[in-house]
């Protein structure tokens, strides 16, 4: 984690908690790490009763927590109050952490009772450019940004998943790495997070990630085996005519019908190349080209996304486009110039820790986990899907009668999801540290 600039040891003297809940102040617990079950008084032995309790003791402060942030969204990279209110947490938690990792990002470590392999569990904290209409009393006070993808959920959710750890650390057989990243809309924080050395001190040994779901009602979570997230790569084409007078288009070359030919061929991509059990898009959101109805433009310019799943299907999709947009020189007179960017990869879930994780869901809160198919979107989480065994788990933020979706202006998640995303993830870390 180089670049950090903070280093805060805050002495686990004890578990201070959450101060202004009566219910934490009798627990001031010894240090975490002594093995006794009954490090922390008042702590049931069976974890389901334990993680159920301890989450219900801060249930209303992590609401109030999300509000504030809510209120208060950062787009990405400027996530400063927001990565001011995550370590003032730690710091109350008397967990140690790191702040100002890749910029704005915040680096938090629990260590278990016993040695064991280090688990990452990973939160995004960045907000929208979108401007809110939720017409709520914690609505965005800032126009033109809003937390409109639940990363303040998000953010929260893993504040409250450390609360609970903390306290029941000597259950732990290794060590907890919580990631508070920036920047995920933006798809940068996850690589600049792994460039400034998140993967190592302690070196993490899987992750586990999760982001809220509309479409799955709160109090359900579900998860994809394998690929559940696109690749998401872009490109854009500038197609070179020559320009002149629309009455005497033979006099010139036009770059228009040759973009407007070309769009429809690189349809052909994904339904006559690549393998039709490997999904992928081809969608072209932009063009640009000309000016009046009587002059052939001297050039054309669009632009577009790839995603796919699979890493073939990648290649092969890349490689039909710069073959289709080189061909256009010969068939069309027009010489193409492309800039193909390869984005995020796909969001590779590992059954070495899909499968403990579900089994932790259920065992924490019953049979509330199903399976479903991947999904085109995209995201940075999955970067670290590439370098260690990861699983992202869905959790379900819809709200009774509601129909909302991510990146929507009016979306309203169900803040029950927080603390039952609370309780999955702790069960999860407690049964994987086991
Ligand atoms: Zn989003
Ligand atoms: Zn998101």
């Amino acid at each position: 984690m180089a670049g950090a600039q903070v280093l805060q040891r805050t002495a686990a003297l004890s578990s201070t908690g959450l101060s202004h809940h009566p219910a934490r102040s009798k627990m001031a617990t010894p240090h975490p790490n002594e093995h006794a079950m009954s490090a922390a008084p008042g702590l049931a032995n069976d974890p389901q009763t334990a993680i159920r309790d301890a989450t219900a003791r801060i249930e209303a402060h992590l609401i109030a927590i999300r509000r504030d942030i809510h209120a208060h969204p950062e787009l990405a990279f400027e996530e400063v109050r927001t990565a001011a209110i995550v370590a003032a947490e730690l710091s109350r938690l008397g967990i140690d952490h790191q702040t100002g990792v890749a910029r704005t990002g915040v680096v938090g470590l629990i260590r278990g009772g016993r040695p064991g392999p280090v688990l990452a569990i990973r939160a995004d904290m960045d907000a929208l450019p979108i401007h809110e209409q939720t017409g709520l009393g914690f609505a965005s006070t800032i126009p033109g940004k809003m937390h409109a993808c639940g990363h303040d959920i998000h953010t929260t959710t893993l504040l409250g998943v450390a609360a609970v750890l903390h306290d029941l650390a000597p259950r732990l057989a290794g060590t907890v790495k919580l990631i508070f990243q920036p920047a995920e809309e933006a798809i940068g924080g996850m690589s600049e997070m792994i460039a400034a050395g998140v993967l190592d001190g302690p070196k993490i040994d899987m992750a586990l990630g999760f982001h809220n779901h509309p479409n799955t009602p709160a109090g359900r979570f579900d998860y994809t085996r394998g690929p559940g997230l696109a690749a998401a790569d872009t490109f854009s084409v500038t197609v070179h005519g020559v320009s002149g007078h629309a009455a005497h288009p033979y006099a010139a070359v036009d770059p228009i019908v040759a973009a407007a030919h070309l769009i429809t061929q690189l349809q052909t991509v994904v339904s006559r190349e690549v393998n039709p059990l490997q999904p992928a898009v081809v969608t072209v959101g932009a063009i640009h080209g000309g000016e009046a109805a009587n002059i052939i433009p001297d050039s054309v310019t669009f632009r577009g996304t790839v995603r796919t799943l699979h890493a073939e299907a990648r290649d092969v999709a890349e490689a039909a486009i710069k073959r289709l947009c080189a061909g256009t020189l010969e068939g069309l007179r027009v010489r193409c110039e492309v800039e193909y960017r390869r984005g995020v990869p796909a969001l590779v879930n590992d059954d070495r820790v899909l499968e403990p994780t579900i089994e932790a869901v259920r065992h924490q809160l019953g049979d509330v986990v199903q399976e479903r198919g991947p999904s085109m979107g995209a995201e940075d989480f999955a970067l670290m899907s590439q370098l260690v065994p990861s699983f992202q788990l869905g959790i379900g933020s819809g709200a009774p009668g509601r129909h909302d979706r991510l990146h929507n202006s009016a979306y309203q998640p169900d803040e029950a999801c927080i603390a039952l995303g609370v309780q999955a993830l702790s069960r999860a870390a407690i049964e994987i540290l086991s």
